[in-house]
């Protein structure tokens, strides 16, 4: 009963045009992925619905603090809220230690308390120093971000405790260079939707979308902010508010589909 309401309110949303989700064909047997063209109606439906997501958060101004505020967060949301990250870099901010020298010079069990806020905190304060002691070892943050997108991400990947997500997110945010961050928001939505571009793999979500996406820094920034706020706000793990959500007529889990047999999450 519930699936039969939810497709006839799909197809009413269809008949009224009202999600501009017009041009997404639908699935075919093979539930191939999404074309280019199919990704850019997605993306504009979620941008009309939330809007340019103003990411990456920071205190500071554009430059090298900025950076290097924005390489630290990256570490830090391991595994945790945002909210957790940003209150232990308010900490950092707090205590006058917004640089890697500072930071170095804290007493371990020091740094560990403020970054406590963030969760896992004894773990990421050995992260975080390894990651300032990195960044004094390249001559600053801008020598580590230094150069082209491949260049510096496999740098970053090379660093104890930052893995594909966490460099890709420097990368892209601090590092201002074209690539795609994959997180648990992306597997759930585009395994939801019913076409996901292959199996639950990192690279093969990373490479698929930059091969279709091209390599638009500011469009790459907000695919992945605009699929973070989706997932949280819209298509949450748990109780899905899918007649709220503007990808609703062309979702497989919301039908009930195939896309309801894949892992929630
Ligand atoms: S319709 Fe529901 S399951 Fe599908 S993308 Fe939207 S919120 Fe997620």
């Amino acid at each position: 009963m519930a699936a039969t309401r939810r497709r006839a309110s799909a197809s009413r949303g269809l008949q009224a045009g009202r999600t501009g989700l017009e041009g997404v064909r639908e699935p075919g047997p093979a539930r191939r992925p999404y074309t280019r063209r199919d990704l850019e109606v997605i993306y504009r439906a979620l941008i009309e619905a939330y809007g340019p997501q103003q990411w990456w958060p920071t205190a500071a101004e554009d430059g090298p603090e900025q950076w290097f505020e924005i390489c630290l967060g990256a570490i830090l949301v391991q595994n945790t809220a945002w909210r957790g990250a940003a209150s232990a870099l308010a900490n950092l901010r707090g205590a006058d230690a917004m640089m890697p020298e500072a930071i170095l010079d804290l007493p371990e069990p020091v740094l560990g308390e403020l970054l406590r806020p963030s969760g896992y905190f004894n773990a990421k304060a050995r992260k975080v120093r390894a990651f300032c002691a990195a960044v004094l070892d390249a001559g600053g943050i801008d020598l580590l971000l230094a150069g082209g997108a491949d260049e510096v991400r496999a740098r970053l990947l090379a660093l104890w405790g930052v893995g594909p997500e966490t460099a890709d997110a420097m990368t892209l945010y601090a590092g201002r260079k074209p690539t795609f961050v994959v997180d648990a928001y992306a597997y759930r939505l585009f395994e939801r939707l019913g076409r996901p571009p292959g199996k639950r793999d990192y690279d093969t979500y990373r490479t698929y979308f930059l091969g279709k996406l091209g390599d638009d820094v500011w469009t790459l920034n907000q695919w992945h902010a605009l699929i973070v706020r989706h997932g949280q706000q819209t298509c949450r793990r748990t109780a899905p508010q899918c007649e709220a959500g503007v990808l609703e007529p062309r979702c497989e889990f919301a039908r009930g589909g195939p896309g309801r047999r894949g892992r929630p999450e």
